[in-house]
Formats: structure tokens, C-alpha cells, sequence
């Protein structure tokens, strides 16, 4: 244990929850009360994971562009953050983790009195011959991303004619995103993906529009694909990927956008309570359930769907940050609670915004719901406005009562923004009656004079009344 009268917070993981975490507790509590040690195995901290399809397409210079605090930052405010230093085991008896440094390989234990799991997600890598080869990478942290920069800069600069194909496997929007990454640094772009359509959030028919816009810039999708082997080269390095209908698709390099699990082998070997995606179980105020001075936040956490009404693994930095905030406010001896998500998530391919709330009709049915749905295609401005874009909004509500329940946009500038109407009428529990009440703004510019997402709303109030009870 630390000191009786000094109490030591440990927090195992340094991006966004655990650092919002230290960080939010250093606000509260100063180093004579509180002493925080962070660990992160990584070379980065406090980083914008979301940011890396951006530097991989150029539009961002590079890593530096995405930290937000530096280690020494973190150090100058009173946390010991402690870089390339991984947590291999927690020993709840004993309060106290033991780490090794993985540079030098030297491990030591660490006592705490509080301990917050911040360890987050890692891509799911499926056992398939030839997955570790050099050049197949899944990317969740910064250092993943310079891995894959430097497979990248093997491959060569922009107008090789050769040694310049990429397959992504998986379209979801990590996937979709990565592919149009690919694309900007001309590679040529192939998205191996198993369901129906791209961007498996999103119901098929949405999904067929954001099909459209990848054919569009030229990412050529295979739907329906399993990959069953990565074939490599005499150096081990991937040269194609083959799949179950005996195809082979030439790669330089693989991306894998297959999804991410929590990362929580550490918190399973100590026996903590995990959900059915494996990730951990929280209280409202992200105290690990059954565990007085342990919480967790972000990536390797479940959280309560409002809509759905049971926890689920929903892998967001906004939801980490907040996460991190709530962690923070506990541990520092105040009060704060995280109350769920309504699954709000937006993203874009080229110049189209992806954007989705609530449940997806799998999503309704799954949760034992009877709903309808109502699908319209609008602008995004004024029809007559110059430059007007067309956007698709699909709202379902639930039969009889006419309760929203989810909205997916995809379409033009605004779209992806626009979503958070829809989330905030799904957190208020409104009906989609009241969304056609609701008073949104209006200017030609900005949209029609009944925006996209009222329209959606009234042909839903009609859908409703049509299925009756
Ligand atoms: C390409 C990409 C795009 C994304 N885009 C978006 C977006 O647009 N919007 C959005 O909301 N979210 C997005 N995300 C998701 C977002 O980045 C994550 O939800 C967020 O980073 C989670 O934060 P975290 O702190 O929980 O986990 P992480 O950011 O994964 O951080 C966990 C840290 O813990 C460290 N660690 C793990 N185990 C140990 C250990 N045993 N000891 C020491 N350190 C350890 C890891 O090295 C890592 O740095 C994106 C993610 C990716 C990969």
C-alpha cells in the first residue's frame, strides 16, 4: 500500500480514458494527497487514434499532429507517467500490479489504492495461415499506425507502378475509412468484406449507398467474402489474400478492419466481472461491478444501449473521454456518472457523411422490438441552392406507441451532424410525432424549408398510423 496519508492511484493504459482519467483526478486531488502513476506500453500518449486514416492519407503531417499532451506534459502536472512499460498482471489481494519495462525487460510491482483499467480494444485478428506476416496490420493505437507508415514507405512513393496494392479486409467504418486512406495515397484498393454491404452499422439498404460512393473513387468491394489464407512471399511477406471462393487478391500490404475486442485478458486472469463481448462490467460511476477501488473506462468497457436496454460493447473515443472524465471525478472524491449511449457514430467515405443513432432493424429485432420503417431521400440544402446534395435519412419507430428507435443519414455536407437531432430526441424518448414538432432552424443554405430529418419523421408518423397496434 501507499502511504496512509498519501494515496496512490494507478492507471493501466495512457490514452484517452485512462489519461482523461489521471488527468480529471490531478485537477481534483493535488500531489500531496493523491500520487498518480501511469503505465502505457506504447510510445504514445493522450493521442488521436481517430486521426491516423488521416495521416495515412496525407491530410494530417504526421503522429505529432495528433497528441494532444506530450508525457512530459503529463509529468509537469504531477502524474508519473511511465512510457514503453506494460501491466502483465494485476494482483487484486495484494493491490498491486506488476509491470515490465519493455525496453529493458526488468519488471517491478507497484501497490495502489485505487487502480483504473484503461487498456482499450485491440483488432481482431482472426487465426488464419499467414496472418503475422510482415505487412498485415490492424490498427487501433498510434503505434500501429506508424507500423503500417513504414510498410507503406517500403512500398514506395506515389507513381510506382508497381508494389502498390492494398486489400482491406473488412468494411466497417475503420475499414472504409482506411480504404479511402489507401486510395488517396494512390493505392490501388480492394475491400474484402463478408456481409451484404459495406459498413455492417448501418441496415444493408443505407449500406448500398455508401457502396455506391466507394465504387465511385474507384475501391473495388468484394461482398460475401471469406478470407481464408494470407499468401506470402519467400521473405514472409503478404503478396495476396486468398478467400473461400478460391480467389486471390495481389496485396503489398493488408489492412484489417475486421472490428476490435477489449483488451482484458489482464482483468479476466484477475477474475473481474466481463460481459458477453468480453469486455468490463461498470456501475454508473465506472466502478468496476463488486470492486470498491478499481474502475474502468473506454474500449474495454460494455455500456449500457439506452435504447436497447442492455450493455454492449461500443468502442468510441467519445464515450472513452467521457469515460475518463466520470473515472477521474470518482477517484478524486467527487461525483459523476456515465448513464449510456444511444449509439451515435459518424464517419465518411470521400464526400459522403455516414452517420447513425438508435438501432438498426437487426438491432429492433434483436431487442424483442415490433417497429416500422420510413426511408426518404432529400437535399441538404434548399433544392435551388447551388450545389445542393442529395442525403437519405431512414428513421424506425416502434409500432403502436411511435417511439423513435433509430436514424441512419448518408448523403451530402451536414449530414453526419445531423444525426445528433435524431440523438437527442432517442435520449429524450420521443416520439416520432414530437420530431416532426421539433422547431429546427432553417435557411436555404442550411436545408429545405422541411428538413431531411422532419420528413423522415412525418412519412414514419404515417408508417405508424398505417401498421396500427
Ligand atoms: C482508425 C481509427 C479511427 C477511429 N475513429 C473514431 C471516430 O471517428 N470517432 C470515435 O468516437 N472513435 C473513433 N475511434 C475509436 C477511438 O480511437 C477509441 O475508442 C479510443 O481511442 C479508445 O480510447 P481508450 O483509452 O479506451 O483505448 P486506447 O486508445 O486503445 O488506449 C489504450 C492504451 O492502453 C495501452 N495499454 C493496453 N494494455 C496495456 C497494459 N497492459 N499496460 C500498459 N498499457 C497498456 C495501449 O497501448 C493504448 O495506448 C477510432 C479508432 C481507430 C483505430
Amino acid at each position: 500500500m501507499a502511504s496512509a496519508a498519501r494515496e496512490r492511484l494507478v492507471v493501466v493504459g495512457g490514452d484517452a480514458a485512462g489519461m482523461s482519467a489521471a488527468s480529471q483526478a490531478r485537477r481534483l486531488r493535488d500531489p500531496a494527497e493523491l500520487e498518480i502513476v501511469a503505465f502505457e506500453r506504447g510510445h504514445f500518449t493522450s493521442y488521436s487514434a481517430c486521426g491516423i486514416p488521416y495521416w495515412v492519407g496525407g491530410q494530417v503531417a504526421g503522429p505529432q499532429d495528433l497528441i494532444a499532451r506530450t508525457p512530459e506534459e503529463h509529468r509537469t502536472r504531477g502524474i508519473d507517467l511511465r512510457m514503453r512499460t506494460e501491466v502483465v498482471e494485476l494482483d487484486l489481494a495484494g493491490s498491486r500490479v506488476r509491470s515490465r519495462d519493455l525496453d529493458s525487460g526488468s519488471e517491478s510491482w507497484t501497490d495502489y489504492d485505487k487502480l483504473v483499467l484503461a487498456t482499450g480494444a485491440r483488432p481482431v485478428r482472426p487465426r488464419l495461415p499467414g496472418i503475422g506476416a510482415h505487412g498485415v496490420h490492424g490498427i487501433q493505437t498510434l503505434d500501429d499506425g506508424s507500423r503500417l507508415m513504414t510498410t507503406l514507405e517500403r512500398a514506395g512513393g506515389p507513381g510506382r507502378a508497381q508494389g502498390r496494392r492494398a486489400v482491406v479486409v473488412g468494411a466497417g467504418y475503420i475499414g472504409v475509412e482506411m480504404a479511402e486512406a489507401l486510395v488517396r495515397r494512390d493505392y490501388e484498393v480492394t475491400v474484402l468484406h463478408r456481409g451484404e454491404q459495406p459498413m455492417s452499422t448501418l441496415d444493408p439498404d443505407m449500406g448500398g449507398l455508401v457502396h455506391s460512393a466507394m465504387n465511385h473513387m474507384g475501391i473495388r468491394t468484394v461482398a460475401g467474402a471469406e478470407v481464408t489464407k494470407i499468401l506470402t512471399d519467400d521473405e514472409g511477406r503478404a503478396r495476396a489474400v486468398a478467400t473461400a471462393a478460391g480467389e486471390e487478391y495481389p496485396a503489398d500490404v493488408v489492412v484489417l478492419g475486421i472490428g476490435v475486442e477489449p483488451r482484458t485478458a489482464l482483468a479476466r486472469a484477475a477474475g473481474l466481472p466481463l460481459g458477453p463481448s468480453g469486455g468490463l462490467l461498470t456501475d454508473l460511476s465506472m466502478r468496476v461491478r463488486g470492486q470498491e477501488n478499481i474502475w474502468s473506462g473506454g474500449d474495454c468497457v460494455e455500456v449500457l444501449d439506452l435504447v436497447a436496454g442492455r450493455t454492449r460493447h461500443i468502442p468510441l473515443g467519445t464515450h472513452a473521454n467521457k469515460h475518463g472524465q466520470v473515472i477521474g471525478a470518482g477517484v478524486g472524491g467527487g461525483y459523476a456518472t456515465f448513464p449510456g449511449v444511444v449509439g451515435t457514430a459518424v464517419s465518411k467515405v470521400c464526400d459522403l457523411e455516414i452517420a447513425r443513432t438508435g438501432l438498426r432493424e437487426k438491432d429492433a429485432l434483436d431487442a424483442g422490438l415490433r417497429f416500422v420503417t420510413a426511408t426518404i431521400t432529400s437535399t441538404n440544402t434548399a433544392g435551388y441552392y447551388p450545389g445542393a446534395q442529395e442525403m437519405t435519412v431512414k428513421m424506425l419507430a416502434e409500432r403502436r406507441t411511435g417511439r423513435l428507435l433509430g436514424v441512419q443519414i448518408v448523403g451530402g455536407a451536414g449530414a453526419a451532424k445531423r444525426v445528433d437531432v435524431a440523438a437527442v430526441a432517442l435520449t429524450a424518448g420521443m416520439t416520432v410525432d414530437q420530431v416532426v414538432s421539433l422547431d429546427l432552424g432553417y435557411a436555404p443554405p442550411f436545408s429545405p424549408v422541411w428538413d431531411p430529418v422532419l420528413v423522415a419523421a412525418r412519412r414514419a408518423v404515417t408508417a405508424v398510423r398505417a401498421a396500427g397496434a
